[in-house]
């Protein structure tokens, strides 16, 4: 059975065998996996490669090629450049910033050059207009008016135009911001219309993608579940079965959903409760991935190993450590006990496969253009887990972005609050308790947390607010307070509420004065222990999103 690709000659899935690709070569530029994005919002799938893919490795045709952005200038030495089959592929080609340049140099390879002045930030682009049978090259900025806001970003610039291009877009300091060839479908554009800056920049990659290379506009997440469940069966085949870990959070719940579907009961889930999960976590999930989802789900209550490990630990990094191999201890034994019963099973065979709720962002992060030098990150726990157990992956949402999970989750009746759940990290409330962990801590962080995300809802705003959470101080930092006239020394609670859209960078989100009064007077009134509340309004940088 192959693992991904055709089964007897007929396609079981990837999706760019069969939807309509628009492929996006990357130069490493920190908006490529934007182009992919912009162009799945509009329906059309898009995916990216390193721009060292050779085409001859590729088993399927796009019907159109992006070449991104990148940090190089393509004259130096130690430049990347495009497979030149690419270029002879007859697909049309849109060349984005370095991608202009690349098409340039390609064809001839002396008209770039270093500009006087680097140009970066908004600027407005004039759009050229042409008659004739040049008028075909006017298609890329169809319907998009005379003046163009765009956002530039380069320091080199095309000296002159490469033979048979005509300009269809000029500034007084690029007069070649956007290029077409009048006897080939290759365009190129200086400044990137995938980025938020260049408002009209979708209609752009539209133009591009569905007038230009003509994709159908078919990729929904209706579709998308059809053959990935068709795919999923497939790959486990007729007896097969797979085990994976769910956690609560949007991602391992659609993933195992999706699981379910394809091969029902043949697919095991296993929740590992550690003993920092929130309040009443194992119960809710057990109720809604078994009674809501009919998810066949174990569940293992390992509080007492995993807080007996914790116990006197103070260090975050040696916190995580011990959560996550006593995550892949437990997890291994109950896998193994799984595999043990099933094998009894009459219906089903082995089991043969792992699930990970891999992502396409961890995808692109491991395959992007980073130069020479980069290294590949591994995931050395899965690793280890495979090899033991002679696993292989299954990875049914690989080539999904969040908001296509959260799509695809709607589509497979999961409840819209689990669908725009907060992320959740592995190691638990324990980075939320700041230093030793014991039970009175972990009470405190799960009552004040309730009640903050509780108000959060009530108010409205969770789905505004990407993250939110209640930490507490450590038991060295009490602090005193004077409650029905009696001095208590009690434990400070601290809440924190980000906005970001990636995680990268995040900024504390900034609640009425009147919700945090609220907040606050709930906490030390039903949190027994709890003597005061602070807000945390640390950026990330240099905060982190969690306190740990
Ligand atoms: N490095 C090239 C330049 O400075 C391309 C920049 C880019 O692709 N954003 O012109």
């Amino acid at each position: 059975m192959a693992a991904n690709g055709d089964t007897n000659g007929v396609s079981i899935g990837e999706p760019h065998k069969t939807f309509d690709t628009i492929l996006v070569l990357d130069f490493g530029s920190q908006y490529s996996h934007l182009i992919t994005r912009r162009l799945r919002e509009l329906n059309v799938y898009s995916e990216m490669l390193p721009c060292t893919q050779k085409l001859a490795d590729l088993t399927w045709k796009p019907k159109g090629i992006i070449l991104s952005g990148g940090p190089y200038s393509v004259y130096s030495s130690d430049a990347p450049h495009a497979d030149p089959a690419v270029f002879e592929l007859g697909v049309p080609i849109l060349g984005i910033c370095y991608g202009l340049q690349e098409i340039a140099w390609s064809l001839d390879n002396k008209n770039v050059v270093s500009g006087e002045k680097r140009e970066y930030g908004h600027a407005t682009v004039k759009i050229q207009k042409h008659s004739g049978k040049e008028a075909h090259i006017d298609r890329l900025f169809q319907d998009l008016g005379e003046d163009l806001e765009v956002w530039m970003s380069h320091g080199d610039k095309l000296s002159q135009l490469p033979a048979g291009f005509e300009p269809v877009a000029s500034t007084p300091n690029a007069p070649f911001a956007g290029i077409a060839s009048t006897d080939r479908p290759l365009f190129g554009i200086q400044f990137h219309p995938e980025v938020t800056h260049t408002p009209k920049g979708k209609q752009l990659l539209s133009n591009f993608a569905v007038t230009i290379c003509g994709a159908r506009q078919d990729w929904t997440m209706e579709k998308f579940v059809d053959k990935e469940i068709e795919r999923i069966r497939a790959m486990v085949g007729p007896k097969g079965q797979v085990i994976g870990a769910v956690s609560g959070g949007v991602d391992s719940t659609v993933a195992a959903k999706l699981m379910k579907e394809a091969i029902g009961d043949r697919f095991h889930a296993v929740l590992v409760d550690n003993g920092v999960l929130r309040l009443d976590e194992a119960k809710t999930v057990k109720k809604t991935l078994t009674e809501h989802l009919g998810i066949n789900l174990t569940v293992i209550d390992s509080t007492d190993l995993f807080l007996g490990r914790l116990k006197g630990v103070s260090d975050p990094e040696r916190k995580r450590k011990i959560i996550g191999n006593t995550f892949i201890e437990v997890f291994q034994d109950t896998a193994k006990s799984i595999a043990e019963a099933a094998k009894d099973s009459p219906k089903a065979g082995e089991i043969e496969f792992l699930l990970q709720g891999t992502l396409y962002p961890d995808v692109i992060e491991s395959i992007s253009f980073k130069g020479p030098s980069a290294t590949i990150k591994t995931h050395h726990n899965v690793g280890g887990l495979l090899e033991n157990m002679h696993l292989k992956l299954i990875e049914p949402l690989r080539e999904l972005f969040k908001d296509e999970v959260r799509a695809l989750g709607t589509n497979l009746g999961i409840p819209e609050e689990l669908v725009w759940r907060h992320p959740f990290p592995g190691p638990g409330l324990a980075i939320r308790i700041i230093g030793e962990i014991n039970e009175e801590q972990l009470r405190i962080a799960r009552e004040a947390d309730k009640i903050f995300i509780d108000e959060i809802v009530a108010a409205g705003l969770y789905r505004k607010i990407s993250q939110a959470f209640a930490a507490v101080f450590p038991d060295t930092a009490k602090a005193v307070g004077v409650m029905g006239d009696k001095r208590v020394h009690g434990k400070v609670v601290t809440l924190r509420a980000v906005e970001t859209t990636d995680f990268m960078t995040a900024d504390w989100y900034p609640f009425e004065f009147d919700f945090l009064k609220r907040v606050s007077r709930r906490i030390v009134n039903e949190v027994d222990g709890a003597c005061r509340v602070t807000y945390d309004i640390t950026s990330k940088p240099p905060g982190t999103i969690e306190m740990e």
